[in-house]
């Protein structure tokens, strides 16, 4: 039960120092927990610690999470990748998605929210090069992207969400900031995802507005889930 507890509030005091570091406020960043492969019961103690964000990979699992938790005022993040044939359960079940990178999963997501809940919130996954992951989509291509999925009418497009590469160099993250700053008026973006356990300092320092931290509060993740 503490450790949870102790962790939270280690990662808060972590972003607030960067933050000010940075001479940014400290709410100026929000902090999504991610408790992938980590059970319903900590992701409970998180809870009563204050933590309401979390971010989950897997669709089944998560589900599987949601209902086994009867707490309402929790904000789903869906933060891995997403298949076209999945996405009606995260339309229906999901408060934000973060790594768009296919017109055709934003319609489909749009079409299949449903129409008592809030626009669906998203973020479109940028792969600045060198980048971990596969997912994302090409600097180039995000403005176009951008301009499609704004026109959707049940989604809520927020903005960016990247995942550089374990001692990227701070130009990557300077380039996702550059690239957020230029659209941020046109598209209304107001959330940059960057950062997790091991970089958040950097992507703080470098203009991030919501850090995904998994390890530094769950501790170390339990085995490997299939993708679902
Ligand atoms: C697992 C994961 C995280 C959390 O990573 P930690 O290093 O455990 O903090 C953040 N973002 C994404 C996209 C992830 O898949």
């Amino acid at each position: 039960m503490r450790a949870i507890d102790d962790n939270l509030q280690a990662v808060r005091q972590r972003i607030s120092s960067a933050a000010a570091a940075a001479g940014r406020a400290p709410l100026d960043v929000t902090l999504l927990a991610v408790s992938k492969t980590h059970p319903a019961a900590l992701v409970e103690q998180a809870l009563q610690a204050g933590q309401r964000a979390f971010g989950e990979n897997y669709v089944q699992e998560a589900l599987e999470k949601m209902d086994a938790l009867t707490e309402n005022s929790i904000e789903w993040h869906l933060i891995g990748p997403l298949q076209s044939n999945k996405t009606r359960l995260v339309a229906e079940r999901f408060d934000w998605v973060h790594g768009i990178d296919s017109e055709k999963v934003a319609r489909r997501l749009s079409e299949q929210r449903p129409a008592g809940l809030p626009p669906l919130n998203v973020l479109i996954q940028v792969n600045v090069s060198g980048e971990a992951s596969k997912g994302g989509v090409a600097a180039d291509k995000v403005f176009s992207l951008s301009e499609s999925i704004h026109k959707l009418p049940r989604l809520k497009l927020r903005g960016l969400m990247a995942v550089p590469e374990p001692g990227a160099s701070v130009v990557r993250y300077r380039q996702l900031k550059s690239l957020y700053e230029k659209l941020k008026g046109e598209f209304g973006f107001d959330t940059l995802s960057v950062g997790m356990s091991d970089d958040m300092e950097t992507a703080i320092a470098e203009g991030s507005t919501m850090v995904r931290v998994g390890t530094a509060i769950f501790g170390a993740r339990r085995k490997i889930r299939p993708a679902a």
